[in-house]
């Protein structure tokens, strides 16, 4: 089959379309996605996933998720866990769940025939002379003295390697490639070392562990994946993947394509570093809304539609940029727009009181859900005597062009009527307290006689009104590139979190379910928090502001 026309070209599909015409693999396509658990995926690793997914998808092929669990130290079931909830929260579904562990037993074997086939052995330089005999990119680097240790003898050491024999760090199975090769990753690469950790897995089970470029290769092999994609740092580990397939006995030789990794301003990329930022407690967890990992920005509100049109937008090239962070806030923004909800949230209340309203009269005044989609319906918002309205929308000394509430001035309320502000009440300290105001009871739906009143603002009422906590969220740094730094938490955003106590939202969010995402007229696209929301009080976080309003 051919690739899907209304998808732009890129320079893997153009690679795999050819494999298609020539029937290399039979025809087949399979992808994988191959994370280590040592930390939670972030908006770096959405670009793999829609990638190595959608290729399969589009090809009608499969794509494994496989956890390249080599490095017990740092990774946990937790990790695990966490990396399936959000590779299914994304929108995909793999062919199978493996794991690198799975195939100790067979990375074992396999390279007891690379030191049967005198192309391993086993040394006992320690990690500084290895450091030192390696050479630089200029030099050659210099043999081992157990590089000519026998067949027999090799065989020996890492059976006995194996069995524990040995302290860690002691010996380590090297591949025998080329010192002098110009590729430093070709100079005898260490294939497996001596690690007494217990494995998330396999246990006490082994004492020895594969390394990354040994393993990666062949679970791909194992797997049948014809098409193994990964970032650009890896081309100068393709000679090495190569080299272990060719050398070994296995039917498939899947093919390493490199694409550029996604580098996104006024974040961070890195496992280790995003590691650092939840250990510190600079975020209150992995999940944090201000977090680039996906469960951060699940957590902010954001969909996974909006991911993966932003990782369809940027594309895949084999060049390395920055992508703008206002690429992946208007991903947002635009999803936001077109499916949420509508609703009115006061942030920062100003009490308003309409002296001509009855005192027990509610109205319940419908207004729709979206103003372009009449099919998300209406709901019903309570209207009485006393009203919350935005501090910011009055101004007791207005600049020039301000259209909302001034003394002796009129304004809409969204969906009700329109009111005028009679007289302020202000307390001690001469803060604005409250707002007297009269209303005109013939301006529901409909314009006033011959006058125009221009501003429109929300309001909730009182009475109805659910008191909320809004976290307002910004930028976790206020630098583009906070890694060009020293210490990159220098970059950190001092301003990125305002916590909001004294919000009141309107009664039809109280039914809400967790998660659920919303345009708060005027205010912007917020979500209801799915771990800190109690039936009284819900929070609400900002996903994202109206407009790109930063630095401005
Ligand atoms: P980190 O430095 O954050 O730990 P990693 O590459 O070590 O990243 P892995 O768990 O090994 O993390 O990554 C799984 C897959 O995701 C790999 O194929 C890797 O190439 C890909 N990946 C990781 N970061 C990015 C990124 N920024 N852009 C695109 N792909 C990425
Ligand atoms: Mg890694």
């Amino acid at each position: 089959m051919s690739s899907n026309e209304t998808l732009p070209s890129n320079f893997i599909r153009q690679i795999i379309n050819n494999d298609l015409k020539q029937n290399k693999n039979n025809g087949k396509v399979a992808t994988r996605f191959p994370p280590e658990p040592n930390g939670y995926l972030h908006i770096g690793h959405a670009k793999s996933i829609c990638l190595n997914f959608g290729i399969a998808a589009e090809y009608q092929g499969t794509c494994n998720l496989r956890f390249d669990d080599t490095n017990p130290e740092k990774e946990s079931v937790e990790y695990m866990e966490a990396i399936e909830r959000d590779v299914s929260w994304l929108g995909f579904q793999w062919h199978e769940l493996r794991h690198a562990s799975d195939y100790f037993e067979q990375l074992y074997d396999y390279a007891v025939e690379l030191i049967q086939k005198g192309l391993a052995y086993v040394d006992s330089s320690t990690p500084e002379q290895m450091r030192q005999n390696r050479g630089t990119l200029t030099e050659p680097g210099k043999e081992s003295p157990d590089r000519s240790r026998s067949i027999e003898e090799n065989l020996d050491l890492f059976t006995r390697m194996r069995a524990g024999e040995f302290a860690d760090g002691q010996y380590v199975l090297r591949a025998k490639i080329d010192m002098a090769s110009s590729n430093i990753n070709m100079r005898d690469p260490v294939i497996y070392r001596i690690r007494r950790v217990h494995h998330h897995r396999t246990g006490n089970q082994w004492c020895v562990y594969p390394m990354y470029d040994y393993t990666h290769c062949i679970s791909d092999a194992i797997e049948g994946i014809t098409h193994s994609l990964c970032t650009l740092e890896f081309e100068d580990h393709r000679p090495l993947y190569d080299w272990v397939l060719d050398n070994i006995t296995i039917p498939c030789h899947p093919q390493q394509i490199e694409f550029a990794r996604l580098q996104l301003e006024y974040s961070i990329v890195s496992k280790r570093k995003l590691n650092q930022l939840v250990i510190e407690k600079h975020v209150g967890g992995w999940d944090d809304p201000r977090m680039p990992t996906l469960a951060g920005l699940r957590r902010a509100g954001v969909t996974p539609a909006a991911i993966r049109d932003f990782c369809e937008r940027i594309g895949i090239t084999k060049k390395d940029s920055w992508i703008e962070m206002a690429v992946l806030e208007n991903c947002i923004r635009e999803d936001l727009n077109e499916n949420a909800p509508r609703a009115m949230a006061v942030l920062r209340p100003l009490k308003l009181i309409i002296d001509n309203y009855p005192d027990d009269k509610v109205e319940a005044l419908e207004l729709g859900n979206h103003p372009q989609k009449p099919e998300l319906g209406t709901r019903k918002v309570e209207f009485s005597k006393v009203l919350y309205i935005e501090q910011d929308d009055f101004a007791e000394n207005p600049p020039p062009k301000y259209k909302r509430l001034v003394e002796g001035g009129e304004v809409r309320l969204r969906g009700a009527y329109v009111i005028r502000c009679n007289r302020i009440v202000k307390d001690e300290n001469e803060s604005i307290i409250e707002l007297h105001c009269s209303y005109d009871p013939d301006t529901l739906g409909k314009n006033p006689e011959g006058r125009k009143v221009k501003g429109v603002i929300h309001w909730v009422s009182e009475r109805h009104s659910v008191p909320a906590e809004i976290r307002l969220y910004d930028r976790l740094f206020s630098q583009p590139n906070p890694d060009s730094l020293d210490n990159f938490l220098d970059a950190l955003n001092p301003d990125s979190l305002e916590i909001l106590t004294e919000s009141r939202v309107e009664s039809s969010l109280t039914d809400a379910p967790p998660e659920s995402r919303f345009q708060f007229e005027r205010m912007g696209y917020f979500c209801l928090d799915a771990i800190d929301s109690t039936p009284g009080k819900p929070v609400f976080n900002r996903t994202v502001t109206l407009r790109d309003t930063w630095g401005k």
